[in-house]
This record gives structure tokens, sequence and C-alpha cells, in this order.
């Protein structure tokens, strides 16, 4: 059977429900994305969960909640169907029992008797020897009386595909070129579990050819079973579709990124504060480059500009600097109000906001992400780098209170900066400035020596964003405690060294 032409290319990608959703992961149905919306093609989500013993439901909700999150959207799949429907491979097992039977017809599968501890003691056996660990074919030789009597016995079987035992079989890889596997190294691998279900080659297979997928984008590691799948294929009478097998996501140490490098599941990073956006952009420059220094880009422009031939053999380091550089671009990139809308939430569950705002603790949540996002490169920074906004306590940092509150002289700039705050009548920047380089003038300091105490008073840090744009947003009020509390605390001692 000839494929047909499809007007654009079809691509899938085919998770496993059995886990959370690597990053890896991620990256790879991203490619597979970007390469169907280049294209003007279709991009499928179809999920492999025909291993009975490791699918869970809450796998497969992790998987779609993630892509949600981030923007993948799917073309066909569940949820929202397609013209090949089901996507979800425990619901096509009538399907697969047709291709089953189809290869029994063709003599191109057998059952296979041997139990699991049969075939483990005899692949010691051939370990001895030095030979590859390969099923040994043996029910490929029994003849059909001998099979049919292990049949009646209640013998369980699975089904193995009969592999040819000469030859080669050959693909080119877009990424890794022209592949060639010697036939005689490829094992009669199972197809049909005792269970009666598929195995992953199988409906992998079966469904890449009834999904009329055109282009195979999925990790290195499924390289070895490419040459095994092409075999299927043939033997089912499809055509195979294009391969291109993409690196692992590298830790810095070369090796494989996983969970003792850091966070490796897309959630992890959304409770990070980190945006989707940032995450998108970060993963489609993991293995694949533009060709020039442009970093930060929509989705619109990394469809746009990717192809396939920029994808290297050698896999994408995962820096985790660089992904904290981008959503600190990607932060400054969000108009004000859309910011503070993604701050809200983290700021509620620090208890810094209740959970119903009024309108004017809204309103004053943009003015913070204004002032601060400069300053962020996760949302969860604001936490750290901005509780006293919204807080009425402050704790100061140990900078701040080594570097200028437990100074002699602070007492007074604080109290005479408190004095001179307290009157204005329009309480702001302009304002707070001159009030405040007035008093440095009267006391004879720089004006950095009232500027520098004052922010540790009311932040309790050394930095942050303007110092004369944060009072005015802190309000008088708490302003003019936090600088006469902090004087107080400093003439009692109690900012000195505990250690
Ligand atoms: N279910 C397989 C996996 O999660 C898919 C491999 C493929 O794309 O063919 O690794």
């Amino acid at each position: 059977m000839v494929r047909e032409v499809c007007d654009g290319p079809r691509v899938r990608f085919a998770p496993s429900p059995t886990g959370g959703l690597h990053v890896g992961l991620v990256r790879t149905a991203l490619f597979n994305w970007l390469f169907a919306r280049k294209r003007g093609g279709t991009f499928i989500l179809r999920i492999e969960d025909t291993d009975e013993a490791r699918s869970t439901e809450e796998s497969l909700r992790a998987i779609l909640d993630g892509f949600r999150w981030i923007g993948l959207v799917w073309d066909e799949g569940p949820d929202v169907g397609g013209p090949y429907a089901p996507y979800i491979q425990s619901q096509r097992l009538e399907l697969y029992d047709e291709h089953f039977e189809k290869l029994l017809a063709h003599g191109r599968a057998y059952h296979c008797f041997c139990t699991p501890e049969e075939l483990a003691e005899r692949r010691k056996q051939m370990a001895a020897t030095g030979a590859p660990p390969m099923y040994d074919r043996r029910c490929r030789r029994l003849s059909e009386r001998e099979a049919e009597e292990l049949a009646q016995q209640g013998r369980p079987a699975c089904l193995r595909f009969r592999m040819p035992e000469d030859g080669l079989t050959e693909f080119d890889d877009l990424v890794f070129g022209r592949m060639q596997f010697q036939n005689p190294t490829l094992d009669d691998f199972v197809i049909r579990k005792t269970s009666g279900w598929p195995t992953y080659n199988f409906a992998c297979v079966v469904d890449d050819a009834l999904m009329k997928v055109t282009h195979v984008i999925r990790a290195e590691q499924h390289l070895s079973n490419t040459p095994r799948q092409v075999q299927l294929l043939e033997a089912l009478g499809y055509e195979p579709p294009i391969y291109a097998h993409v690196p692992h996501v590298l830790a810095s140490d070369r090796t494989k990124y996983s969970k003792r490098h850091g966070a490796t599941d897309l959630m992890e990073f959304r409770q990070q504060g980190y945006l989707p956006q940032a995450m998108l952009n970060f993963l489609a420059l993991l293995g694949w480059s533009t060709g020039d220094e442009q970093e930060i880009m929509s989705a619109e422009e990394l469809t746009e500009r990717f192809d396939l031939d920029r994808v290297g053999r050698s896999g994408g380091i995962f820096d985790t600097d660089k992904l904290k550089w981008m959503n600190g671009q990607c932060i400054r990139q969000l108009p004000p109000a859309e910011l503070a809308e993604r701050l809200i939430p983290v700021l509620q569950s620090a208890d810094l906001l209740p959970e119903t705002l009024t309108q004017e603790q809204r309103a004053y949540a943009v003015q913070v992400a204004e002032l601060m996002a400069e300053r962020l490169r996760t949302l969860n920074d604001i936490v750290d780098l901005g509780a006293y906004f919204f807080s009425d306590e402050v704790s100061y940092d140990e900078k701040a209170k080594s570097k200028w509150l437990r100074k002699e002289g602070v007492p007074d700039v604080l109290e005479r900066l408190a004095d001179a705050l307290e009157p204005l009548p329009d309480f702001s920047v302009d304002a707070i400035e001159q009030a405040t380089r007035g008093v440095a003038a009267e006391l004879g300091i720089s004006a950095a020596k009232a500027i520098h105490p004052a922010r540790a008073a009311v932040t309790g840090m050394t930095f942050g964003p303007s110092l004369f744009h944060l009072l005015e947003l802190v309000g008088k009020d708490r302003v003019i405690s936090r600088l006469r509390k902090a004087a107080e605390l400093s003439r009692a001692d109690a900012f000195a060294a505990t250690a």
C-alpha cells in the first residue's frame, strides 16, 4: 500500500504516560510542532499507553496539562479528536489485532512459548559463550503441529516478528545521515505480549502508518528501534516515513540531563517561576540554532526560522543560567499588567497577598511589577526581592545590618530623613529625592550616605530599584514608620552581630 500524499507533513509526538513530562520530551515535541507549523502540516499527539503496568491516568493528565501550559497545541489527538481517532493506543487494540492477523497470514510472525525463566536461562548461557544476548529463535523452528500442541497445553504465547536472517536494513536519517543495520543482528522481537497487548514497536508502526505520519522526529534513543520498525512496515506493506532522530539533552558534564542535575519536569519549572514562552524559547534552542546571534524569539519567530537541517548531532546543553537569563528577558517583555497577573499567584502563595484582591491591591501589584521587572529572573524572585512592598514587617538581611544599620550616625540620618519626609504634602519621586538630598546637605554627608541607610531601613536589603521610586510606592506612612523603627532598633543595638 502506498501512503497517500498529504498537503503538508504529518508529524506526531507519542509520549508514554508513565511519568512526568521531562523537558527533553518537551524539546522533542517542540521540534515536531515547529516543523509542522513551519510547513503548514499537522501535529498529532498520540498516547502510547501499551505498557499496562506503568501507564497512569495521572501521567496522561500531566502531559496534556504541560502541553497546554507551554502552548504546544495539537491538531489531532486526545480531547480534540481527528480523522484517525482514537489517539490513545489502549483504545486501538482491535486495529493492532487486524495487523497481527495480517503478519501471521503472511508468515511474518510466529507464536513463541518460551517462558521468561527459560529465556533468562538461555540468555545467560549465550552470554557465557560470548554470543550477543538475543532470542535464539527456538520457537521459529517449531513445526505447525508442535506449536499447536503447545497451544493446546495452554502454554501462554507471545507473538514474535520473523526478521530476515540476512541482508541489510537501511534508511536515511535527517540528522544522523545514512544508517545501515545487518539484519542478523536484529532480534525476532516480541510484537504481541502474552497479555494480547502490542509492544511499543508494533503499535507505533501500525499507528504511524494508519495516521499517515510522514516524518518521525523522535529521541536518539529510538535509533536502534528504527530498523525493526522499517522491517515491520515493509512486512505490513506500508512505506516507511522519513526519520529524524534528535540528540539527547545534555547537562554541562555532557551526560544525559537527568534529575541529578536539577529539575527535569516541565511543571517543576512552572513552579519555580518560569514563563511558558521562556521555556519554549529555551528548549527550542537546545540542539538547534538559528545560525546567528538572535536568541530571544517568540513562538512565531521560532516557527519562521526553524528547520531540521540545523539540528546538530551533538545534543544541546541544558544551562540553567541561560534559562534564567532568558526568563528575565521574557519577563521584561511583558506589559506590567500582564506581569502583575503572573506575580499575583506567587505573592498569594507566599501569603503576601490575600486570596481575593481589591481593585487597589491589583493596581498596586501592577506598579510593583513595573518597577521590579528589571530585577526579576523568575516570577518567584518577587518574594525574595519585593516582599517589603506587600508586608508590614521588614526582615533585615545581614548585609543591610553590617553595612548600614549598625553603623554609628545612621539612626540620626534615618530620623532626620523621617522628619523631612513626613510633612511632604505630595509623596512623589521628585519631592522625596529633593528632601533626601536636602537632609544629606544639612548633615554634610554625601547623598549616598543617606540613600543607602534609607534603603536598608525600608527594604531590609542593600540593593533594589531606584530608592526614590520604591519609597513612593511603599508609601509615606510605611516609609516613615520603617525609618523610625530602624533608627530605634539601631540605637538599641538590635542590629549587633549575633555570631
Ligand atoms: N512512546 C515512545 C516514547 O515515549 C515514543 C517513541 C517514538 O516517538 O516513536 O519514547
